[in-house]
C-alpha cells in the first residue's frame, strides 16, 4: 500500500527505474533508509537498462582517452565486485582481439593497452591477457577469416543480463523495506513547503524531503516538470544491436571496424548471448528518447562488419532481433561525441534545504558506485551516518525471484514491449 498526499513526506523519491533508480534505492534502504519511494512510468529496467551491450567491464576502448582511465579502474574493481556478489548473473567471459591488417590499432597498441588494463584490474584480475594461436582462434570463432589478421589475444571480462540485474537489484531493495511503483509517470514537481511534491499521470501526489531524478535520457524533461533549467546540456547518444543465429562462439570477439575512408575507428562487439550472437554497438545522435530506434545505416554497417571478420554473406533478412538504447551524457564543451568522457555528473538543485540529485551518464558495471555516492549525499542530507552496505552480500536478495524478469524477453522485444 502507497501512501498518498498528507502523509508524513518520504525521505526520498527516485524517479526512474533503470539500474540507476533501483541502485540508490537499495543504497538508501542498506543504509536503513526506508521511507523511500521510487516511480517508474513503464517497467523495471524499461529503459536503456535492458537496452546495454551487457559487459560487466573497465572498457577497455576507454584506455584510448588518458582523461578516462580512472574511469576504467573503477570499472574493473566493480567488475570484481559484481562478479563475487551475483555470480549467477554476473560471469567471465573471454575475449578475442583479432587485429587485422590495416584495420584499427596496431597489435603493438593493442598489447600496451591489455597490459594496463590488468594492471588496473590488480589483484582481482580475471586473467591475464595472452596471445592465441590462429588454429586456436578458429575454434573458438567459428568462420574467423584469418587471412588478413596480424595476431590475436585472449583478454577477460564480465557479462551478464542487464534486465535480470536491475530487478536483482530492485527486489534487494524492495526486500529491505523500500517501495516502488511501476506503470507511474511523474507529470510535475512543485516546491511545496520546503519538501517537493510529486505528481503522477494517474492523479497521486508524494511528497519528499529530497528527491532523485534517476530517468536516464528522459531526466532533462523531469527537471523540466519541476521547472529547473539543467545545470549541463545533456546529450542523447544512440547505440543499436543486431542479434543473429548462434555462431557457435565460445568466446566475445573485440573487433575494429573495417577500414573505410573517412570513418573513424570503432570498437564494435560479437557476444554469445541466450542462445544467439549479439553484434553493437554503434553511435549515432538521438534527439528524442521516446523514438530510439536503429537507422538502416547502422543495421548496413554491422552486417558489414561481421562479414568483414566472419566467412559468411549476412543480409537484413538474418536479423531475427535488434533493439536501440540511448546514453545520456554530460557534454563537454568543445569535445566531439565519441570523445566525450563517460563520466557520470550529479547535479543538484535545491528547494530551501530540500535537494533534488539529477544523474548524468554512467556504466551499468559501475552503477553501485555512482549509486553510493548519490546515497551518501542523501543520508548527508537526512542526518543518517550510517554507510552503504551494498558491497555486502547479505543486503542482496539473491534468492528472489529475478530471472523471471527475461523470460520470454525476445517476445516482449518483437513486441516492443522492451
Ligand atoms: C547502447 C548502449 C550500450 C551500453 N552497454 C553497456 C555495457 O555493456 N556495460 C556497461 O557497464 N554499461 C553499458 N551501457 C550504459 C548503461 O546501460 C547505462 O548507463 C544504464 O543502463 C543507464 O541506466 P539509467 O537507470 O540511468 O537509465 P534508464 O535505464 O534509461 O532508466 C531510466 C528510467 O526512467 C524512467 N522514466 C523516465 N521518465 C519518467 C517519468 N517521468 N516518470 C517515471 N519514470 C520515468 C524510464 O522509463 C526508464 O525506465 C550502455 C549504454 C548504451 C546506450
Amino acid at each position: 500500500m502507497i501512501d498518498t498526499l498528507n502523509q508524513e513526506p518520504y525521505d526520498c523519491i527516485v524517479i526512474g527505474g533503470g539500474i540507476h533508480g533501483v541502485g540508490v534505492l537499495h543504497d538508501l534502504a542498506s543504509r536503513g533508509i526506508c521511507r523511500t519511494l521510487l516511480l517508474e512510468k513503464n517497467t523495471l529496467g524499461s529503459g536503456t537498462s535492458s537496452k546495454s551491450t551487457k559487459l560487466i567491464h573497465g572498457g577497455l576502448r576507454y584506455l584510448k582517452n588518458p582523461w578516462d582511465i580512472p574511469l576504467v579502474y573503477e570499472g574493473l574493481q566493480e567488475r570484481a565486485l559484481l562478479l563475487k556478489l551475483a555470480p549467477d548473473l554476473c560471469s567471465p567471459l573471454e575475449f578475442l582481439f583479432p587485429v587485422f591488417k590495416g584495420a584499427g590499432m596496431p597489435a603493438w597498441m593493442v598489447r600496451t593497452g591489455l597490459f594496463m588494463y590488468d594492471f588496473l584490474a590488480g589483484s582481482e584480475n580475471i586473467k591475464k591477457h595472452r596471445s592465441v594461436a590462429s588454429s586456436e582462434a578458429t575454434q573458438m570463432i567459428p568462420g574467423l577469416d584469418t587471412s588478413r589478421m596480424r595476431k590475436i589475444f585472449s583478454f577477460w571480462d564480465g557479462q551478464t543480463d542487464d534486465l535480470a540485474l536491475t530487478r536483482l537489484v530492485a527486489n534487494s531493495a524492495t526486500s529491505l523495506g523500500a517501495k516502488i511503483k511501476t506503470k507511474t509517470s511523474v507529470q510535475k514537481i512543485l516546491k511545496k513547503e520546503g519538501c517537493w511534491q510529486v505528481k503522477t499521470e494517474d492523479g497521486s501526489h508524494f511528497t519528499a524531503k529530497t528527491v532523485v531524478n534517476a530517468a536516464g535520457p528522459w531526466a532533462d524533461k523531469v527537471l523540466k516538470s519541476a521547472d529547473l533549467s539543467p545545470i549541463y546540456e545533456g546529450v542523447n547518444i544512440r547505440g543499436s544491436h543486431l542479434l543473429i543465429e548462434d555462431l557457435g562462439l565460445k568466446a566475445g570477439v573485440f573487433l575494429q571496424s573495417p577500414p573505410q575512408k573517412g570513418r573513424p575507428n570503432r570498437i564494435l562487439f560479437l557476444l554469445p548471448w541466450h542462445g544467439k550472437t549479439m553484434i553493437g554497438t554503434t553511435e549515432a545522435p538521438q534527439s528524442s528518447p521516446d523514438e530510439c530506434a536503429m537507422s538502416e545505416e547502422e543495421c548496413a554497417y554491422m552486417i558489414e562488419c561481421i562479414n568483414y571478420y566472419i566467412h559468411r554473406d549476412f543480409t537484413v533478412a538474418d536479423i531475427e532481433q535488434q533493439f536501440a538504447g540511448m546514453r545520456w551524457l554530460a557534454r563537454q564543451p568543445g569535445k566531439s561525441m565519441n570523445k566525450t568522457s563517460r563520466k557520470h555528473k550529479i547535479t543538484t538543485h535545491k528547494n530551501a534545504e530540500s535537494p533534488l540529485f539529477t544523474i548524468y551518464g554512467g556504466k551499468l558495471t559501475a552503477y553501485r558506485k555512482l549509486c553510493e555516492e548519490v546515497g551518501s549525499k542523501v543520508a548527508k542530507k537526512l542526518g543518517v551516518t550510517k554507510l552503504s552496505g551494498t558491497k555486502s552480500q547479505e543486503n542482496w536478495d539473491l534468492n528472489s525471484d529475478y530471472k523471471a524478469a527475461i523470460e520470454g524477453r525476445f517476445e516482449k522485444l518483437r513486441q516492443g514491449l522492451l
